[in-house]
């Protein structure tokens, strides 16, 4: 058990009077506090705000820092979501005076180098996909698809063909994928997947037709597994007149080794908070770039970040653009992250990020395969979804008493209970950042707990500060905030 006192509030530790520092009493004429305000905005007596001592607030916020699970305190293997190492050194070259004490209103001329580092950003991004139009500013992955599909349905508008509506989307695929359409005001249609997690090509045939707008894909697919009927899905689609929209979420799996515009993505997003290492948690913040065709160029939100006469232009001047997608250039701290780590890795080293990812989940996938299921083969890419399934039908065991139990042997849970196609699902990913050491100590921890008596998995997490919450109403009703009863 932790210390108590890390969770005890600061207004339970305020004690009348109590301060954290003293200013000398003012000696210069103040006017009266109703001269300045409003009577409407003054109180009539103080709030109700704890009194403290400096050290009991430093030591209050820095125990509350330390009770969540962190990839800087922690394995975290949470399938889909890339959780590698953030490098410190990208945390401070982000936060240099020069980068962050720019305004976003200031003129072209000031800003000269910012927009050279997300110019070339914008490049090497166009380079790692195959697809030469960028755009910088949607604000995270899910944010990329929805403008990209707003671009296809302006596309289709501009062709004439604003009767293409239809967006097709695999059944393994992330829950953005069809939200997003819905949000662009289109419709979607599931297409099954076969039993080794592959699209369903009969399934997909009898689904594509001249209404067909966009075939979303998510590929590597979300059970790790690289899509080998590429080729021919993108002939179909395309012979149709549709789309084919990568969800870029998995390129961490391919950098540098294969890419998207040449294996028929006509759109895709790229998520820099997972592939190039950007901090992420607690929902963000991320970044969404998006690359496209050059037919799609056109449509590209506005503003754009160009390169004219030697000059780094803002340039709004795009009569086709869907126009703004959010305010200012997107989340530029994130962005900045994501060139400092591509330009650190370099050409060269990229492939070999993707490669090390590659290995660590084959080589779990290889260690873990006689204490779990694994649906999909012996062979992955950068993740594996293994199944609780035999294991909850043997002993009681479910997918979510071992991802709480792990969290007692100091490491975060898999994703579980996705892909939806899976049952109790467990989507492990590794990344490349974690040493084999690291990879070993995590099977022995699974293998331990699943010979554990079952009641002792039911009461996990014994450790944490919180035990099993109610993980829809935390989401869909939080209370982020003390309210005084007073
Ligand atoms: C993370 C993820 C997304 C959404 O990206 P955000 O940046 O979280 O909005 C979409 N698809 C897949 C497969 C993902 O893993």
């Amino acid at each position: 058990m932790r210390n108590r006192q890390a969770l005890q509030l600061l207004f339970e530790l305020s004690r009348p009077g109590r301060r954290a520092h003293r200013l000398p009493a003012c000696d210069v004429p103040a006017p009266p506090p109703e001269q300045i305000y409003a009577p409407d905005l003054l109180r009539d007596r103080p709030p109700p705000l704890p009194e403290l001592a400096e050290p009991d607030v430093v030591r209050h916020f820095t125990n509350l820092s330390t009770l969540n699970m962190s990839v800087d305190t922690h394995f975290y293997p949470l399938g889909s979501c890339t959780m590698k190492y953030n490098p410190k050194r990208n945390e401070s070259l982000a936060s240099l005076p020069g980068l962050v004490d720019l305004h976003p209103l200031q003129d072209e001329a000031s800003v000269q180098g910012i927009l050279q580092l997300l110019y070339e950003l914008q490049r090497f991004l166009a380079e790692i996909s195959g697809l030469p139009g960028v755009s910088l500013q949607p604000a995270a992955g899910a944010h990329g698809e929805m403008t990209a599909l707003m671009m296809a349905a302006a596309y289709f508008e501009h062709q004439g063909q604003s009767a293409r509506r239809k967006v097709l989307i695999p059944d393994s695929a992330h829950g953005t994928n069809p939200a997003s359409a819905r949000m662009a005001g289109l419709q979607t249609v599931t297409i099954r997947s076969r039993d080794d997690g592959s699209v369903d090509m009969d399934h997909l045939r009898t689904q594509v037709d001249e209404s067909t707008a966009v075939f979303m894909i998510t590929n590597p697919n979300t059970l790790g597994k690289f899509e080998r009927q590429m080729t021919a899905i993108a002939e179909l689609i395309h012979e149709a007149g549709g789309l084919i929209y990568l969800d870029g979420a998995n390129m961490n799996a391919i950098l540098g080794i294969a890419r998207p515009g040449d294996f028929g993505a006509d759109m895709m997003h790229f998520n820099p908070h997972k592939t190039f290492s950007g901090p992420h948690g607690g929902g963000g913040p991320g970044a969404g770039p998006i690359c496209v065709q050059d037919f799609l160029e056109p449509f590209l939100p506005t503003p754009r970040i160009d390169r004219i006469g030697g000059q780094y232009r803002i340039t709004t001047d795009h009569p086709l653009s869907i126009g703004r997608v959010r305010s200012f250039f997107g989340n530029i701290g994130v962005l900045i992250r994501a060139y400092c780590y591509i330009r650190t890795y370099g050409g060269e080293g990229l492939p070999e990020v993707s490669r090390h990812a590659v290995l660590n989940a084959n080589y779990l996938l290889a260690r873990l395969k006689d204490l779990l299921t694994v649906p999909h083969g012996e062979r992955c890419m950068h993740e594996f979804v293994a199944s609780a399934a035999e294991v909850k039908k043997r002993r009681g065991i479910t997918a979510m008493d071992i991802a709480k139990r792990l969290l007692d042997y100091g490491f975060h849970a898999p994703t579980v209970y996705f892909p939806l196609t899976v049952p109790e699902a467990m989507m492990i990913e590794p990344t490349e950042t974690e040493s084999k050491q690291t990879l070993d100590a995590f099977v022995e921890a699974l293998s331990q707990i699943l010979e554990e008596p079952v009641e002792v998995l039911r009461d996990a997490p014994t450790s944490t500060w919180i035990r099993r919450p109610n993980e829809v109403q935390a989401a869909r009703q939080p209370v982020v905030k003390w309210t005084a009863c007073s």
